[in-house]
């Protein structure tokens, strides 16, 4: 059997040293932790099929966390759409967590650094804290009450716990260094006051842990060996590092930073889609042009598209930006081994085979998939009016164009050859349908006695075809890198990134249920929209095929 040789990114490579030392005792654990503050985008699914990948190949175990440390901004709503979105990309945690799981023990190792004379309540203002600060040139000053004794520090503390003091009154810092080089070293924050109501918690907490303080002690609790994060976080490592080592707890994970995921025509931050979600930008995060799973999902989109595009992205440590045609790519791959093809005229233009019998209907047979013999054929009902695509026939046809125009013949594909012998316009001078003959010999689309011809085109009877709405996408912005410029991203919304037609579809396509994708024959990748009905079909373009008309006329 072949086998794929492919080499390690750089993650796997220090898990496979640490594995081949002994490290962790050989254990891999790693996990994904969301705030539960919006739904989950395609960079969470790099995060997913990462970290979920890594388990999976090294026989170890992945959990899902949900950092809810910050008790203003979560929702239950975010929380299942998540579990949801991890599953369906194809991904079981072996555990479920909460950072909220850890509010007890995290309080307990805060008291621990009190009494070790490591923490200080501080009551600085939040202004005073970053004018005491400093910057990367002037070095910090101590707080006023960096020399608190350890009694009064654990007393305030623990009535700051017990709500006594408004929200902002005080802080927990670590007490560091405040000359250190690194900014995350001068006496971060690792509690503050919010008398917020929690998800889980409830009105339990009155002060909530940072994130510096949450995230690397909640790796440690639960056995994480890799802490993957992004490249941001690189300067929070020695912090990160330095909590665990002076709690000294059990286990100390080792953080691993990689780059973010960033694409062409996007925006990837919960806050920014958040906003465009608020300000009814788009329909909702699973809007179909929104970069989010669940929009993706609804786009047509499927698990394995999604994490062959994230391993096509690959792993580094370089800030990049990837072409947002790659995923496009990606789809493609994996709709056409699977979509089954069918004919749906977008923008129908009519067409009458005047030499047709008036009232025939034919049934004439289709293959379902090129790709897959093995899923057959269907029958399609052809009859004296059809539909055409209307960007298939031109009146003055270019220098090689193929397809439909005056006098010349074309194949209705499983059809007939048809030549255009007329064209009939309204009043304005539009074409409102063309007149047709066909050649009853070439039934099946095949040629009666070796005659070429060159172009071949899709239809659907206007007898049996049925509406359906069809909802076109464009990108969503109309610059490469929408939030890098001095614009408001949202004035970069590309005004035309969702068209409403009616198209008329091939029968078969009635009883076609929500998430069901088709290949329409020379037109792209479609989808049933959640919203449709029986009475209402609506279809979203997941992605257009390659178009060879526009390479062609690129060429010439
Ligand atoms: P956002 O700015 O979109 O809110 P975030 O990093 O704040 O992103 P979290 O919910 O904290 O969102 O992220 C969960 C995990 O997903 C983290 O480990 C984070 O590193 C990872 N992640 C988030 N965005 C990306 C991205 N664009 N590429 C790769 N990983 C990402
Ligand atoms: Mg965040």
């Amino acid at each position: 059997m072949e086998e794929e040789i492919k080499s390690l990114n750089f993650i796997e490579q220090i898990i496979e040293k640490d594995l081949s030392e002994g490290k962790n005792e050989k254990r891999v654990h790693t996990r994904f932790p969301p705030e539960p503050n919006g739904y989950l985008h395609i960079g969470h699914a790099k995060s997913i099929c990462l970290n979920g990948g890594l388990a999976k190949k090294y026989n170890g175990k992945f959990n899902l966390r949900f950092d809810d440390t910050n008790p203003e901004t979560e929702e239950e709503e975010y929380v299942k759409s998540i579990r949801n979105d991890v599953q369906w990309l194809g991904f079981q945690w072996d555990n479920e967590f909460c950072a909220s799981d850890y509010f007890d023990q995290l309080y307990e190792y805060a008291v621990q650094l009190i009494k070790a004379d490591k923490a200080f309540v501080c009551s600085l203002t939040s202004e005073q804290t970053s004018e005491y600060r400093g910057n990367t040139m002037i070095p910090g000053k101590n707080s006023p009450d960096r020399d608190r004794s350890i009694e009064e520090n654990l007393d305030l503390f623990n009535r700051m716990k017990n709500g006594e003091f408004p929200d902002g009154k005080y802080t927990l810092r670590a007490k560091i260094d405040m000359a250190s080089q690194n900014m995350h070293f001068r006496d971060p924050a690792m509690y503050r006051i919010r008398k917020k109501h929690h998800w889980r918690t409830g009105n339990k907490w009155n002060i909530y842990p940072m994130y510096d303080y949450a995230h690397g002690v909640s790796d440690a609790i639960e056995g994480i060996t890799h802490s993957v994060c992004t490249l941001e976080f690189e300067v929070h490592r020695p912090l990160y590092e330095w909590f665990n080592n002076t709690i000294a707890t059990k286990y100390r994970p080792q953080q691993i930073e990689m780059s973010r995921l960033n694409i062409t025509y996007t925006v990837m931050s919960k806050r920014k889609l958040m906003q465009l979600v608020n300000e009814k930008h788009v329909s909702g995060w699973d809007d179909p042009r929104m970069p989010t799973i669940s929009g993706l999902r609804r786009r047509g989109y499927t698990p394995e598209a999604i994490r062959d595009f994230c391993e096509r992205v690959g792993i580094s440590k370089r800030e990049n930006l990837i072409d947002v045609s790659l995923l496009e790519f990606s789809i493609r791959e994996d709709l056409n081994k699977k979509a089954p093809r069918v004919m749906g005229v977008l923008n129908p233009l009519k067409v009458v085979i005047t030499n047709y019998p008036d009232d025939q209907i034919e049934e004439l047979e289709a293959i379902n998939n090129p790709e897959k013999p093995e899923d057959g054929s269907r029958m399609v009902p052809f009859s004296k009016e059809i539909y055409i695509e209307q960007e298939d026939f031109q009146e003055v046809p270019a220098k090689k164009w193929f397809r439909l125009a005056p006098g010349t013949e074309v194949r209705l594909r499983y059809a007939y050859f048809i030549t255009c012998q007329e064209i009939i316009k309204d009043a304005s001078g539009k074409i409102t349908e063309l007149h047709c003959t066909y050649d009853p010999a070439s039934r099946g689309g095949n040629s009666p006695d070796g005659r070429k011809v060159k172009g071949t085109i899709h239809w659907v009877s206007a007898t049996k075809g049925i509406p359906a709405e069809v909802r076109l996408y464009d990108r969503l912005f109309t610059a490469e890198t929408p939030d890098k410029g001095d614009v408001d991203f949202k004035e970069l919304i590309n005004p035309n990134s969702l068209q409403v037609i009616k198209s008329i579809l091939e029968p078969s396509l009635a009883e076609a249920k929500a998430g069901e994708t088709f290949q329409f024959e020379r037109m792209g990748y479609f989808c049933v929209d959640k919203e449709s009905s029986a009475q209402n079909l609506v279809f979203n373009r997941t992605v257009t095929l390659k178009d060879g008309w526009a390479k062609q006329a690129e060429k010439n």
